[in-house]
């Protein structure tokens, strides 16, 4: 049997090998301090029209209670940062994530390709991988994990790779040794709460009215956007990344190496007169397959004609 340090650094090594930014180990343990954290921002309402985060609140902050004598969370990153844009520079916007293949199935592949290595190099392991899923509290397991510090953008931001990553994890009934936390770094800086379009991020940051953010107004929202966003959408059309762009820890971002997180090259060759004429036709041949798709053709129409009045 080999020593805890060892099995540790191998899964690390491999993570790595898989493409995988970086990783994080911590306990499958309750996340106390997320409790009445969580509880606040429901009561205010903040959640919008996303029910679905009122449910499963005991498995939320209790990670080993989603799979059965769970003891370890591994947290890992997948960069999907890219320099690429539309190429005409008043091109109607989709936020970077959205540009390739549905990350759901790319890094769930990566992840359950782990969990094999582990049952094959390590021993047999009851485990079970998560991307961007409900149950998870992703950003506070990552936090744990010593992955990052959430921003006052509330996103998860790594003093080396920034913030333009997406967050997998797996739940393992196998000890590791665990990484620790590490202190925030937004200090004084208050430009993700001064370039918001909509005032989303409270004054004092750390805490995201989704209600009023552009990626919940664009994808989650069903019905009419509300007239208060008029001349405030700053032309996203799916998604939004200003907090990201204007986030300092993003200078350094490297561009992913991830082949199906390209962006097709008619995505990027949209004019802006284009996207008013979009057809169902060309919106299956630009996004088949991406998370834009998620919206439906009729959604993506209702934000683009939002933007154009
Ligand atoms: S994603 Fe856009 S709208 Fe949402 S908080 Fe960030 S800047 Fe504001
Ligand atoms: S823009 Fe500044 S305040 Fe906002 S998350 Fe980045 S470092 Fe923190």
């Amino acid at each position: 049997m080999k020593y805890r340090s060892e099995i540790t650094n191998l899964i690390k090594k491999e993570s790595k090998r898989l493409g995988f930014f970086d990783i994080g180990i911590s306990r499958a343990e309750k996340l106390t301090d997320e409790e009445i954290r969580l509880k606040k921002w429901l009561d205010r309402g903040y959640h919008g029209s996303m029910s679905y985060m009122e449910n499963y609140f005991d498995k939320r902050l209790d990670p080993s209670k989603l799979v059965p004598g769970a003891k370890t969370v591994i947290s890992l990153m997948y960069n999907y940062h890219t320099d690429k844009q539309p190429y005409e520079g008043d091109a109607l916007k989709v936020s970077k994530y959205a540009y390739g293949r549905d990350y759901h199935k790319v890094i769930k592949k990566k992840l359950n390709k782990l969990l094999e290595f582990i049952n094959k190099e390590i021993g047999e392991v009851t485990g079970r991988a998560f991307v961007d899923s409900a149950p998870v509290l992703e950003k506070a397991l990552a936090v744990r994990s010593g992955l990052g510090w959430i921003g006052k953008n509330t996103l998860l931001i790594n003093k080396y790779k920034g913030s333009y990553f997406f967050l997998g994890e797996l739940i393992i009934d196998l000890e590791l040794v665990y990484d620790e936390p590490v202190s925030s770094h937004c200090g004084n800086c208050t430009k993700c709460i001064d370039a918001c379009p909509t005032d989303a991020i409270s004054i004092e940051g750390y805490e995201l009215n989704a209600s009023k953010c552009i990626s919940y107004l664009t994808i989650e929202h069903k019905g009419n956007i509300p007239n208060e966003f008029k001349g405030k959408m700053e032309d996203y059309i799916f998604g939004c990344d200003i907090c990201q762009e204007v986030c300092p820890w993003n200078r350094f971002a490297e561009n992913h190496n991830e082949p199906d997180f390209e962006p097709k090259e008619e995505f990027l060759k949209m004019k802006r007169e284009e996207w008013f004429d979009l057809s169902e036709d060309k919106f299956k041949e630009l996004f088949y397959g991406t998370p834009v798709v998620r919206t439906k053709y009729e959604g993506l129409r209702r934000n683009i004609e939002f933007v154009n009045k």
